[in-house]
């Protein structure tokens, strides 16, 4: 199998439920829907019933993987599910969550969303204990030294653990008999608690409680190791002594999905607001403000508020096409602006738009989208950004390109200007930006627009190379 340089990686949707009574597969297999826009490529169902463990997983959309006799198969009182795209580890079966591994106490599933900063050193470890490794994840790498962990239970090999992993993790993982949920010290990715009736649900975000009828309780909280069992809930916490609280901004400008409430702020919310701020940032004259569909429209009508503007659309959606900028592969990429976006020449004639974005990251689509939006008749095309710059890669899970490849590495915000062939260009400011989340600064990462990471990330260093490194690409 060769490295596939083109591949773009993405953050992963992960979910829970300890339900005596329920049908869990079912109930993970709606809740993985909700959270299918964190990851496109396999998806994945783990079950327990308290003496064994059942998994199906393989490649492609939620809807596409399960069959009701899939589910029908996946019989017990608790589940984990899991939809991936690679953040880390090649495009194949092998590589699906959950991942299962055998030990002396019995099985342990896992599935992982985040991307960890010293898998080689962990994978090194893995191998000195004599455990082998088939799949190239860092899930399967936190499974097997759970499961060689020294510690008479899972929980005393989880704590032993968890001090090794560096990096961004939020996991849920099954015992035959345990849910346990898991989030780095730093918490970067999300991870919440839910309740359904007398059952506990743990999920990536919380826009996957409301549809199978649980509410959100609250986050898992940096550091904490929740276990769930016949007793409910109970946690025992890592030291955070050594880390700050470093939320992923980007989860709120893009990547969550607007219905979900993160650290109590409502996504949709913190986008409009971002949008209302951009309006005040970079306000220019035009006769209507339009999104990006979807991810831009809660900020394309803040910056409608926030302008006085009217508020039209001008680009309507394929809601059945994927994200385009997540397809592994350039050419699929490039042609899926046109397969995903039609715009509406009715509307756009002769007007002066404003276009409102969650980000530019490779600056690949947005030219496109412009250019769609002039030959549809646009005479000009302002477009603006919520999100500031984007610099840096992430190397903690959302990883939207290498540096050489983002645009405003390589270039000033009058050249991106040009090679969009927009008529003005602005960006929120990272002030603003932080504002709008409604977070401090202090707890969130914004790496990928300031270089501060929240813990030491190899800036050099390749996660492609990586991988070959581990030897298994
Ligand atoms: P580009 O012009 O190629 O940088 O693409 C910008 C578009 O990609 C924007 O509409 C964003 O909403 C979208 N986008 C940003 N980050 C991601 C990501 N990680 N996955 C998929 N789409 C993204």
């Amino acid at each position: 199998m060769s490295v596939d340089t083109d591949r773009m990686h993405e953050a992963c949707g992960v979910f829970g439920i300890y339900g005596p009574g329920e049908d869990v597969a079912r109930l993970t297999f709606f809740g993985l829907y909700a959270l299918q826009h964190r990851g496109q490529e396999s998806a994945g169902i783990a079950t327990a019933d308290g003496s064994e463990i059942r998994l199906f997983a393989e490649m492609g959309l939620v809807s596409q993987v399960f069959s009701e006799a899939d589910l029908a198969n996946l019989t017990g009182h608790i589940a984990i599910g899991h939809t991936r795209y690679s953040t880390m580890g090649s495009s194949c079966v092998e590589n699906a969550q959950p991942i299962v591994v055998e030990s002396d106490l019995g099985p342990l599933a896992v599935a992982h969303n985040g991307n960890l900063v010293n898998a080689p050193y962990l994978a090194e470890r893995v191998i000195e204990r004599g455990a082998p490794l088939t799949s190239s994840t860092d899930s399967e790498t936190i499974a097997r030294l759970c499961a060689t962990a020294p510690g008479r239970d899972w929980v005393e090999r989880i704590r032993q653990t968890m001090p090794l992993v560096k990096g961004a993790f939020s996991l849920v993982m099954m015992t035959k008999r345990e849910l346990i949920a898991v989030r780095d010290t730093y918490g970067i990715r999300p991870l919440c608690l839910g309740r359904l009736g007398s059952s506990w649900v743990i999920a990536s975000e919380s826009c996957a409680l409301g549809p199978i009828g649980a509410e959100l309780l609250r986050e898992i909280q940096p550091g904490e190791i929740m276990i769930i069992d016949e007793n409910g809930p109970r946690s025992v916490y890592m030291d955070t002594s050594a880390a700050r609280n470093a939320m992923c901004s980007f989860e709120y400008i893009y990547f969550a999905r607007p219905d979900s409430v993160i650290n109590g702020t409502l996504v949709y919310l913190a986008r409009e607001r971002m949008g209302a701020a951009l309006a005040e940032e970079h306000p220019v004259d035009a006769d209507l403000v339009m999104p990006v569909p979807d991810s831009a429209t809660a900020a394309a009508v803040g910056y409608a508020r926030g302008s006085g503007l009217p508020y039209r659309e001008g680009l309507i959606k394929n809601r059945y096409i994927g994200r385009t900028f997540i397809q592994p592969d350039q050419r699929l990429r490039e042609s899926g602006v046109k397969l995903k976006f039609n715009p509406l020449p009715e509307v756009l004639e002769g007007k002066s738009v404003v276009v409102v974005d969650d980000s530019i990251v490779r600056g690949t689509t947005t030219p496109s989208t412009v250019a769609l939006l002039r030959r549809a008749g646009a005479r000009e095309v302002h477009m603006r950004v919520t999100s500031p710059p984007m610099v840096n890669s992430c190397y903690l899970g959302i990883d939207t390109a290498r540096r050489e490849e983002l645009i405003a590495a390589n270039m000033t915000v009058p050249e991106i200007c040009k090679h969009i062939g927009a008529d003005s260009l602005g960006y929120l400011s990272l002030d603003r930006m932080i504002e709008a989340i409604g977070l401090p600064g202090e707890r969130l990462c914004h790496a990928c627009f300031t270089g501060e990471y929240p813990m030491p990330v190899q800036l050099d260093f390749d996660k492609l190379v990586l991988e070959g490194a581990r030897g298994r690409v």
